[in-house]
This record gives structure tokens, C-alpha cells and sequence, in this order.
């Protein structure tokens, strides 16, 4: 039996959306820069743990927070996490 608030660990493609709704576009082919390890990766391929208040997305590396999105209100917010950098 699951908790109400358990969170299931799925890939960034699953927030495209979140994400389409705050940036206006899809961002998911972008790669980011895990300002903790250095890894870069593109934001599809992030570990995001997922519940019905937040997204934590973490870098598949070394599972620092990217950053995290909070969808459970009408205007979603990013918060900054270790992201250092962001390129196409
Ligand atoms: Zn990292």
C-alpha cells in the first residue's frame, strides 16, 4: 500500500510539462551542468523524484538537487538547486 505523498523516481521527460509551463518551451533537449560533480547531461535524462506537490530533479551522477520544482500551485515555480550552467 502506497503513502499519499510517496514520491516515484522517473526520468526528466516526465516534466516536460512542468517545465513547458514555466519556460514556454520544452526544454527537456537542454543540457545542464551539475555545478557539484561536473557532470552535464540533458534535463531528460535528470533522476526526478516525483510527487503531487514537488519535482526534485537530481543529477544522475552524484544525486546532488538539480533543482526542484514546486507544481502544486496555480503559478509553478523552479528553485535553483546545484545547476551551474545551462547550454543548447
Ligand atoms: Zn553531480
Amino acid at each position: 500500500m502506497r503513502a499519499v505523498n510517496a514520491s516515484t523516481v522517473v526520468d526528466g521527460n516526465a516534466i516536460a510539462g512542468m517545465l513547458l509551463d514555466i519556460f514556454g518551451a520544452d526544454v527537456t533537449a537542454l543540457f545542464g551542468t551539475c555545478a557539484g560533480c561536473g557532470s552535464e547531461a540533458c534535463f531528460a535524462e535528470a533522476v526526478v523524484e516525483l510527487d503531487r506537490q514537488i519535482a526534485i530533479v537530481r543529477c544522475r551522477s552524484c544525486t546532488r538537487t538539480l533543482f526542484t520544482v514546486l507544481h502544486a500551485q496555480a503559478d509553478p515555480r523552479l528553485v535553483i538547486g546545484a545547476l551551474g550552467a545551462i547550454r543548447a
